[in-house]
């Protein structure tokens, strides 16, 4: 048998035996226990590419299941956030949105995709704000859906960043939104001027969602207020409604705040009506906890507790280098690193489990499960991590030496090398930064 390509000695995430991976026509055609270097598949294997990884962690794409295209790389523009707080960043975001045109918009979120997929994430979820007349940011982005197909797959949200009681024309501009093709509906109850109008912002990103036959991701309860519950209306709706699976409430930041008792009977609802939670530590690192003294709270949602109740959770990027997060390269590892300390997921099991947050959990969450994951007739869509397993993925941070789609190498990067020089000694010694 001939191949397009074989991956050898691969190290495949909770396997204990290394596989050889054999790809043919942009599919798994074949995964077998590697032998001693000659693969089990048949006696006369033979491939077009061959790469030996020695044994380095192989895992499926990475995916952002939360992350705002419209706003990326617009750090500094037309100032910077001097306070670092979430208002201050929505009234600078406000008036640089004012600016936004088609070329600007596809030119920024092209090249943060680019350091996405150069980082192994191959699938993204942006919510697009669409308090906007003209609905700008969002027409850019439906193009730039389908021109970045050959890297990456992206699903648009309707996001009433303002509100969608709260913002004038807001319910037309939500259904406008979805007429002209957003995959999902998105809402922001915590954000309505009252209780009620969150509540009813919730009812109508349901109705909606009916009927265009469309998936739900509302940023919900993004706030330290213990008294924001909105959470329970969107479980609450999706039992009534029958969306079970279909609907990913995103934040949940308050549930930080709750009382435990409230929690834990939130918790069991979420899970009966299989919400997905997506938490997006960066941002909630640090936009939550800003009216706090000491001790301040980490303001990230309860992503142990969620996991153990039987929810699914994934992870966003959410800001790169926007009004409310300076920082960020678009790397998810870096993101499920940072769970992992301020979810205190740092047990030796544990930290198999986060490397599931920004994998098979988010491909449940955006229902792309059925062709993920390395399996044999699955489409090759697959990244070689220059570490041997999720421990070491999650300590060191490493590069993705390969990352392929369809069987297509989409994006390459050569591991950075230390050298180290003692006083008196011409030998210089290349510093590993392993055991
Ligand atoms: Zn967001």
């Amino acid at each position: 048998m001939h191949y397009d390509l074989l991956i050898r000695n691969a190290h495949l995430h909770r396997q204990q035996e290394l596989v050889d991976i054999a790809v043919k026509d942009g599919y798994f055609a074949s995964i077998a226990q590697s032998d001693q270097g000659t693969i089990n598949l048949a006696p006369t294997t033979s491939a077009t590419r061959e790469i030996d990884v020695g044994g380095r962690l192989v895992m499926p794409p990475f995916i952002d299941a939360h992350v705002h295209l419209d706003a990326v790389l617009t750090v500094g523009q037309p100032r910077y956030n001097t306070t670092g707080t979430l208002l201050e960043g929505i009234q600078i975001w406000s008036t640089r949105k004012a600016s936004l045109s088609r070329e600007d918009v596809k030119r920024r979120a092209l090249e943060a995709i680019r350091w996405e997929v150069a980082q192994g994430t191959l699938h993204i979820r942006s919510h697009v704000d669409v308090c906007d007349p003209n609905l700008t940011a969002l027409r850019a982005l439906l193009e730039l859906r389908e021109e970045v197909r050959d890297i990456c797959h992206l699903q648009l949200v309707a996001f009433p960043q303002d509100g969608i009681f709260s913002f004038p024309n807001g319910p037309q501009l939500m259904r406008r939104a979805l007429e002209l093709g957003c995959d999902l509906v998105g809402g922001i109850p915590h954000y309505e001027w009252t209780r009620d109008m969150g509540v009813e912002d919730v009812h109508y990103a349901f109705a909606l969602a009916k009927e265009f036959n469309r998936d739900i991701d509302c940023h919900c309860d993004e706030t330290d207020d213990p008294l924001s519950r909105f959470s329970e209306v969107m479980a609450a709706d999706t039992l009534q409604q029958g969306w079970q699976g279909r609907v990913t409430a995103s934040h949940c930041t308050a549930m930080h705040s709750y009382d435990n008792a409230y929690a834990f009977k939130l918790i069991g609802l979420l899970a009966q009506a299989q919400i997905h939670v997506v938490a997006n530590p960066f941002d909630n690192v640090v936009l939550q906890g800003r009216f706090d003294s000491y001790p301040k709270r980490r303001g990230i949602t309860r992503i142990k507790e969620l996991v153990a109740g039987g929810v699914n959770v994934a992870l966003g990027h959410d800001s790169i280098m926007d009004p409310w997060f300076p920082l960020g390269r678009g790397d998810m590892l870096a993101a499920a690193q940072l769970a992992l300390l301020l979810c205190h997921l740092n047990g030796y099991e544990e930290i198999n489990t986060v490397l599931d947050l920004i994998t098979t959990n988010a491909a449940k969450a955006l229902r792309i499960q059925d062709s993920y994951g390395i399996e044999e007739g699955k489409p090759a869509d697959f990244l070689v991590l220059d570490a041997p397993n999720a421990f070491e993925a999650l300590r060191l941070i490493p590069v993705r030496l390969h990352v392929f789609k369809a069987g297509r190498e989409v994006a390459f990067t050569s591991p950075a090398r230390s050298v180290l020089r003692r006083s008196g000694d011409n030998e210089e010694k290349t510093v590993t930064f392993h055991l």
